[in-house]
């Protein structure tokens, strides 16, 4: 899987539609600052699935959203696109049937989020799941933004430990292992639901 475009509207700074190709090899965004290079890399996060606004720089989900200029009206929604080239068929299983793949998420105010593989409406999670099994994603160690090598150097051991999970790509596996739990916690409570009403039925 190579992420080949980004596609940025209505997005922070990125009011009007922007593409950022991703060309092979390494790709370096240069600008002065307060240009937008720390939203693009904001933006290649969200559109993986990052749903805690602190890691946008946001109070709320919504702030993402063009918040308008002294000549610009504020925009209605912000939609990111990232189109994977996917010709090697590295995507995991479920998803591994177009050369290309296009990941959508869409904002719109009071609405919240949504999200397309392609053009078929899928979950955050499906999306979550799609990036955890490739490893990377949004909380992928691939993706480095300011002041995280000197967090990296000081943070403890459990949160180093869960960078070389991601990287292994196993970190999918705890998600499934949580929602395997929580549906054999509720699967326990039928049970015991059952057998009361058994018991009063004796
Ligand atoms: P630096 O080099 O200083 O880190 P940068 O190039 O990484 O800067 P960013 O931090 O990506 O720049 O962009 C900041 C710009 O994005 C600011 O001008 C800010 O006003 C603008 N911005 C952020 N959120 C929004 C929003 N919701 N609507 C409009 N503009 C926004």
């Amino acid at each position: 899987m190579r992420f080949s475009k980004l596609r940025l509207t209505g997005f922070k700074s990125f009011v009007d539609p922007t593409d950022l190709i991703i060309a092979d090899g390494l790709t370096g965004v240069v600008g002065p600052n307060g240009c937008g290079k720390s939203n693009l890399l904001e933006a290649l996060r969200w559109v993986m699935g990052e749903n805690r606004p602190t890691a946008m720089r946001g109070g709320g989900m919504e702030d993402v959203i063009f918040a308008g200029a002294a000549t610009r009206p504020a925009r209605n929604f912000a939609e990111v696109a990232l189109q994977i080239d996917n010709g090697e068929r590295l995507a995991p299983a479920g998803f591994n049937d177009d050369d290309n793949l296009e990941i959508t998420r869409r904002i719109t105010r009071d609405v919240g989020s949504a999200y397309k593989v392609n053009t078929k409406d899928v979950r955050a999670r499906d999306v979550q799941m799609l990036f955890a099994d490739a490893s990377t994603g949004a909380h992928s160690p691939a993706l480095v933004r300011q002041g995280q090598i000197a967090e990296l150097i000081n943070s403890k051991p459990k949160a180093r430990r869960r960078i070389l999970e991601e990287a292994a790509g196993i970190s999918g596996l705890y998600q499934r292992r949580h929602e395997a739990e929580l549906k054999l916690k509720n699967a326990e409570a039928n049970l015991t639901r059952v057998d009361d009403v058994i018991e009063q039925l004796a």
